[in-house]
């Protein structure tokens, strides 16, 4: 109830209360927490209903475009009811006992395969069904619950490769757009697991230009029949999947466009190529898949044809926020690991655990993993809380931040292990052959950072354009001029004036962090006019990319300003165990988050600091040579 509160009336938080206290900015620390403690707990133990979602929420970071930050969202999300909360941690226990215990790990990574047995108990633990509603036959969990199992599935590699594109992805039109009639025939099996599924929409020359794809339906006579013909490639589970969703191009009034179909094997005309060797997640099934006119029911097409493109894309955009809970699993576990191995090991007469550059590299995994954590539960609670809600580009923001950390954070930890972590007969090595393909799967990063600037300045423009169309006009708009005018001049001087009363929402001790923010997200406001009035509509062209990306990687570092921050607040409001802690590492991960948004709006002024001409040049030469373009270092002219 406290937490539904909280998130219908952002203003709650205004400094006069916290978490339900009266408490003046003026208070110290702790007596503020001394004081939340006894209100947080009396308050949880009535949190008896289920929170009634809210109506809509505007998107966030895609509002930071334009300089608006919705405090709302920084009472940090609750979605859960106490009975939910319960029931989750009920679940918890038979499944962590089965990955984190019982699981053999290393063989399926060995074998590369998962013994039939194996996946049979994970069917049986529900978890082919997680997201599917009750009366279909599944756990019907909500995104911050799936985001918990996922936690745990992810010390398996491979098959939390196989459960995800199964429901993640394989199957997740038919909840979005599937007929009633889709839904009653296949859900109930795929709940199960009696029935698994895939995604089939990259091809050989269609990877992330997803819409260039050429597989092909046609009607046949009959009007009722699709036939499927094209070959995808790359599919998890295509090899051993029972139905798949299916992109193809169709004829529309004359035009070419893609359509959803939900194909069956046993349609016919369907075959697989063999198991991919891959690199990583070595014991989930990737292959090619092979349509001739395999024929498909016309109700089996996906939501109305000619708009699976955009199906497509709402798939792909729904499941990704997953990736943070998944990969801050697979970080806290190796976190756990390696302390205790730092804290055995001996060298020059220390235990490892006491060099500053050991302790360097420890602190900075919890810091990034707390980030990730926070903005995965963060965007999850936000879907859980809301009917109505755009969260494409925060879900893409955890994907990218948590992939690239998973690869960064994974290597410091093997490397803290030392010549051990190089050892197949240690996990590290798997974990980060595993996780490598985050990067590249559901949207490479390089796509979704590109994403997170056109997405948000696509929303940003329209309201912008009046903005420059009104400073361009003067006389007509004197009073506007006069009150831009002297915010530009702050602007270009560093010197942005804060209106959004940030520090006021959070507990005071987070002042620091949240006046940081909120100088980060002016600031930000601003490298947006700056990108859009330097290309205007050539923001898209591909030699801009290294400017506009800027955009990208400083709303990645925002929206995990703010997650940390309404996390850290609200730990330290609820009294619960170590918030003390979780406060350092929301100050630390602002204090770096705010470095590297100076250096990116430094490169976004043009202050001479950046190298994107040289890089750009570097590369073109790289290319007119086709190699690495500078000479031997034992060449000597004229020998
Ligand atoms: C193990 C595995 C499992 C997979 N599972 C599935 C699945 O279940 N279903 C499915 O449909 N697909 C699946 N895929 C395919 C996956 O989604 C694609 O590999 C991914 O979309 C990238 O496409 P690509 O590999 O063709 O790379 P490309 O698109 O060719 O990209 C190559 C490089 O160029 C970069 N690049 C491309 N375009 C741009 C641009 N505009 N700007 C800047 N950089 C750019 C990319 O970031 C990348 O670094 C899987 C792939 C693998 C390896």
């Amino acid at each position: 109830m406290l937490t539904s509160k909280l998130l219908k009336n952002s203003s709650i938080w205004k400094c006069s209360t916290i978490c339900g206290r009266s408490v003046s900015s003026s208070q110290t620390v702790d007596s503020a927490k001394a004081q939340t403690k006894a209100a947080t707990y009396d308050d949880r133990t009535s949190i008896q209903a289920a929170p009634k979602k809210l109506g809509k929420l505007e998107p966030f970071v895609k509002n930071l475009f334009l300089g608006r930050f919705d405090k709302s969202v920084l009472a940090y999300p609750m979605a859960l009811d106490r009975e939910r909360h319960d029931t989750l941690h009920q679940m918890v226990v038979p499944i962590e006992k089965f990955f984190l215990e019982d699981l053999d790990s290393a063989a399926i990574d060995r074998n590369a395969k998962i013994p039939p047995e194996v996946l049979q108990q994970v069917k049986d633990l529900g978890l082919y069904g997680m997201q599917i509603p009750v009366e279909y036959g599944g756990l019907g969990l909500g995104a911050t619950e799936y985001s918990r199992l996922c936690e745990i599935i992810a010390n398996d590699g491979s098959i939390g490769v196989t459960i995800s594109a199964h429901q993640a992805i394989g199957f997740k039109g038919l909840l979005l757009e599937g007929s009633e009639y889709l839904k009653k025939k296949y859900l109930p099996g795929l709940a199960t697991g009696e029935l698994l599924a895939a995604f089939c929409l990259t091809e050989a020359n269609s990877g992330s230009d997803a819409a260039s794809i050429q597989t092909r339906a046609t009607l046949a006579e009959d009007g009722k029949t699709w036939l499927l013909n094209g070959s995808k490639m790359w599919i998890s589970n295509g090899g051993t999947a029972d139905v798949m969703t299916v992109f193809a191009r169709t004829e529309v009034d004359g035009k070419d466009k893609i359509t959803a179909f939900f194909v069956e094997r046993a349609f016919g005309g369907v075959t697989s190529g063999a198991p991919e060797d891959k690199m990583g997640i070595r014991g989930s099934n990737t292959a090619e898949v092979h349509f001739d006119n395999t024929p498909v029911p016309a109700e089996n097409v996906i939501g109305e044809v000619g708009k699976g493109f955009k199906l497509a894309v709402t798939i792909l955009n729904s499941g990704r926020f997953a990736m943070g809970s998944t990969t801050a699993g697979v970080l806290k576990r190796g976190l756990g690991m390696t302390l205790d191995y730092a804290f055995t090991r001996k060298q020059f007469g220390h235990t490892i655990n006491e060099f500053g550059l050991i302790k360097q590299k420890f602190a900075s995994a919890a810091v990034n993993i707390y980030a990730m954590e926070s903005m995965a539960y963060h965007a999850a609670g936000l879907m859980d809380s809301y009917e109505e809600y755009d969260t494409a580009v925060e879900a893409a923001i955890v994907k990218v931040f948590s992939s690239n950390q998973g690869w960064i954070l994974g290597s410091e930890l093997l490397q803290i292990m030392g010549g051990l972590g190089y050892m197949k007969s240690y996990p590290y090595e798997r974990y980060l052959r595993d996780g490598r393909i985050t990067l590249i799967f559901e949207g490479t990063n390089e796509i979704l950072r590109m994403f997170i600037a056109l997405m948000g300045l696509q929303h940003a423009a329209p309201e912008l354009k009046t903005l420059v169309q009104k400073l361009r006009n003067p006389f007509n708009n004197p009073g506007f001029v006069i009150k831009t005018t002297l915010r530009q001049i702050r602007d270009r001087n560093d010197r942005p004036k804060l209106i959004h009363d940030l520090p006021g929402y959070v507990h005071p001790s987070l002042k620091e962090s949240a006046t940081s923010l909120e100088y980060c997200v002016e600031r930000f406001r601003f490298a947006v006019q700056i990108i859009l009035s330097k290309y205007g509509l050539d923001v898209v062209k591909p030699q801009h990319q290294m400017d506009v990306v800027r955009l990208g990687d400083m709303a990645i570092d925002l929206y995990a300003m703010t997650s940390v921050i309404a996390r850290a607040s609200r730990a330290y409001c609820d009294g619960i165990h170590n918030g003390e802690h979780e406060m350092l590492l929301a100050r630390t991960f602002c204090k770096e988050a705010e470095q590297r948004i100076r250096r990116l709006m430094s490169g976004v002024q043009n202050m001479g600091e950046t190298t994107d001409l040289e890089y750009s040049a570097i590369a073109d030469m790289l290319y007119s040579k086709g190699g690495y373009a500078a000479q031997h270092p034992l060449t000597v002219e004229g020998w």
